[in-house]
């Protein structure tokens, strides 16, 4: 089975450590729990970022509707519990 690099998709040959496409280190073997936790953090950030828009949407006018911000905000909530809890069965 073929790896793929994390940074560039590049297809990686199971000897090579460094990608041949973009040069970055081949990341051992808990990169896929790196991943997701990159992500989680990615996602979290979203997440309280949505949050203060939903705010924001009961006072402003500019910002999307109010209803359109919970949804997202409902989403990410979601995304994000899945992603800890993804993490947290790979820590066992
Ligand atoms: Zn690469």
């Amino acid at each position: 089975m073929m790896d793929r690099c994390l940074e560039c998709n590049a297809m990686l040959k199971a000897d090579e450590t460094v990608c041949y496409t973009c040069g970055s280190a081949r990341k051992p073997k808990d990169q896929k729990l790196s991943l997701i936790a990159r992500s989680a953090g990615l996602i979290k950030i979203l997440f309280i970022a949505s949050g203060l828009l939903t705010v924001a949407s009961l006072f402003f006018a500019a910002t999307p509707s109010f209803i359109t911000c919970l949804t997202t905000t409902i989403i990410l909530l979601f995304v994000n519990r899945s992603a800890d809890q993804m993490i947290e069965k790979h820590k066992h």
